[in-house]
């Protein structure tokens, strides 16, 4: 909290008097062209790893960047996909998941393994749709890689669950929007994204 009240005061000292204007521009709108699905990890930084300034990007968040199905939750994140697609019309989501993901170490337990102790998240990594005890994760040995390899299921497993919203269905079939898969490998600070052709993940750039 510290940090945060000493970055504000740096940010009126010294950096608004360059970006007064630019924050009049924010006042009259914003127009970002993609929506972040990402998990709520504070290791995730869309600002340092990409650059997304104010403005760029509209952004939900959750631990574990799951993405409800359609009518399961009235509110939520559900809110911001609607909002995003149907409002802003995006034309890109990216499911943001990421390495060493809390979500993730609790999927691949079972849901059941936290209900008690966080009913609210046990019920979310309930509806993901994430098989957890599939064989690509029971098959990949040691913990780091089931958990790599459950990450990638689960990215794509919510990129499937994008497409039970109707308005997302139709506007990926006009072609107006696009949904990615993408995760950050905290390690190597590096981010891939889901190749469909090759059913991979394949490094950003
Ligand atoms: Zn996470």
């Amino acid at each position: 909290m510290e940090k945060a009240i000493r970055g504000y005061e740096y940010f009126r000292e010294k950096l608004l008097p360059k970006y007064r204007e630019f924050y009049a521009l924010l006042a009259q709108g914003q127009n970002p062209d993609t929506f972040f699905i990402r998990c709520s990890d504070s290791r995730v930084c869309l600002w340092k790893l990409l650059g997304i300034e104010p403005g760029d990007g509209f952004i939900a968040g959750n631990p574990g960047n799951i993405v409800t199905p359609w009518n399961t939750v009235l509110g939520g994140d559900q809110a911001a996909i609607e909002y995003a697609v149907k409002v802003l019309k995006v034309r890109h989501i990216v499911v943001f998941g990421h390495t060493c993901c809390g979500a993730m170490n609790a999927l691949i337990n079972g849901p059941e393994s936290v209900k008690e102790q966080l009913p609210a998240l046990s019920n979310m990594l309930c509806m993901c749709r994430t098989d957890h005890m599939h064989p690509l994760v029971l098959a990949a040995g040691d913990p780091e890689k089931a958990q790599n390899a459950l990450t990638e299921l689960h990215v794509k497993q919510q990129m499937l669950n994008l497409d039970t919203y109707p308005f997302v269905a139709a506007a990926r079939a006009t072609g107006d929007l696009q949904v990615h898969g993408w995760i950050f490998k905290i390690a190597d600070a590096e981010v891939n994204r889901y190749d469909a052709s090759t059913d991979s993940f394949v490094h950003l750039i």
